[in-house]
């Protein structure tokens, strides 16, 4: 029999990046074994629905190439089926009408148990532990206890994988699926991600939302291939997965038990190697639109491969870059030897054409000391961009002109 998993966000927001994760780990599951990955659209809550998030839930899942087969299943499109299934659970006496909602009667002394295949343990509940659980609220809308189950039945799932919030919640849906006569599929829960400074990672600490770092500059290869490593890892000790690469690799004895933690900095490591890996014609494309001082789409292209390799999130650009746009102060004690820069001003064609270097041993002066002096009058930093190239890209006139700057402030000082 074919895998088939789901992914099935409620569409109450920006998507979690947690959630990003459960759809990865659903898609693999699925692709792995050449099976399907389904989605669904909780939108039973209409409370808590915000507008628009259904669309962009398509949008995010498309950004990271978790396509979907078949027409998504969309809850609030299927009340009926959900209130036949809770007469039925009436009719079965499993459930009671209630005030006008349909609660389900939970049966005493029994133990409720299953094999979470994620976390692969046995959980087991008293049934008298079990909180009430109503199935079917009086608008006639069902609660996630029944569409949960009636839907992963009807859509033919063979594989569960939800966040651990719902685990308490299994017990529920247990008796739903058996009540109903449906087989209960596998069910799996990857343990909570966890914030660096303690506790679950909410929207309370800081960015969780996808569309939020995705805003920042994060690329969603980055994006995707830092969730998969929170909760699941390879035999081996690899951590540079495509999707593609993942989907191949995917075993379900790679679920971890222990927390993970969301290390920024690991995220800004993948982000840094996948921007690496662009083309510098595609990243100028994809930097464009966050830049936002006033470089042209021609400085663009030529500062690109100049600072590549210090770009961490493409919206690092202005900041590595603004030197090119406004002249730079000269930071106070900064050792630049208004010396240097004269030479430099008589020697500017030798240094554009690379045929400095013989020049500066020549006046007895270290290289390196002539080189510092002139990253300073033209960047205002001792860190920068290649600083020949730098020079090229703002061309000569303007090269001249930071370096004649640089002298007369000095010696105003
Ligand atoms: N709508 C539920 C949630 O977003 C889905 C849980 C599930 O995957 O079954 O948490």
């Amino acid at each position: 029999m074919s895998i088939r998993t789901r992914f099935a966000p409620s569409p109450t927001g920006s998507m979690h990046i947690g959630s990003l994760r459960t759809a990865a780990y659903a898609y693999a599951l699925a692709k792995h074994s050449g099976g399907q990955f389904l989605l669904r659209i909780e939108d039973t809550d209409q409370k808590r629905e915000v507008k628009g998030a259904t669309q962009k839930i398509y949008d995010v899942l498309q950004k990271f190439d978790l396509g979907w087969d078949e027409k998504p299943v969309v809850q609030s499109q299927r009340l009926k089926i959900y209130q036949d299934a809770a007469q039925r659970l009436i009719q079965s006496g499993h459930a009671v009408s209630d005030q006008g909602a349909i609660r389900l009667k939970i049966p005493p002394r029994e133990t409720i148990s299953f094999h979470d295949f994620v976390l692969d343990h046995d959980v087991s509940w008293k049934s008298d532990d079990i909180p009430p659980a109503v199935l079917l609220k009086s608008d006639g809308f069902p609660t996630y206890h029944l569409a949960m189950p009636v839907d992963d039945h009807d859509m033919g799932i063979t594989h569960v994988i939800r966040t651990v919030e719902w685990l308490p919640s299994t017990p529920i849906h247990i008796l739903v699926f058996k009540y109903l006569n449906y087989e209960l599929p596998q069910i799996g829960h990857p343990s909570a991600i966890l914030d660096p400074a303690g506790g679950k990672l909410s929207k309370r600490k800081g960015n969780v939302s996808v569309e939020q770092f995705l805003a920042r500059g994060y690329l969603p290869e980055a994006l995707l291939n830092f969730v998969i490593l929170l909760g699941w890892a390879p035999k081996d000790n690899r951590e540079l997965f495509t999707l593609e690469q993942f989907v191949s690799t995917f075993d379900i004895k790679g679920f971890q038990k222990s927390n993970p933690i969301f290390n920024t900095q690991k995220l800004d490591w993948f982000n840094g190697h996948y921007i690496r890996q662009k083309s510098d014609t595609e990243l100028t494309h994809l930097v464009k639109p966050y830049v936002k001082n006033k470089l042209s789409s021609t400085q663009i292209t030529q500062v690109i491969p100049l600072i590549k390799d210090r770009l961490i999130k493409l919206s690092d650009f202005d900041q590595l870059t603004q030197f090119f746009v406004s002249r730079p102060a000269i930071p106070p004690n900064a050792s630049v030897s208004p010396t240097h820069l004269k030479f430099a001003i008589v020697n500017i064609d030798a240094i554009l054409n690379n045929e400095i270097v013989d020049k500066i041993k020549s006046q007895g002066w270290k290289v390196g000391d002539f080189f510092m002096s002139l990253r300073i009058a033209v960047c205002g930093s001792k860190f920068t961009p290649p600083i020949t190239e730098t020079m090229l890209v703002l061309g000569k006139e303007e090269s001249l002109k930071r370096l004649n700057s640089a002298i007369g402030k000095l010696k105003i000082d």
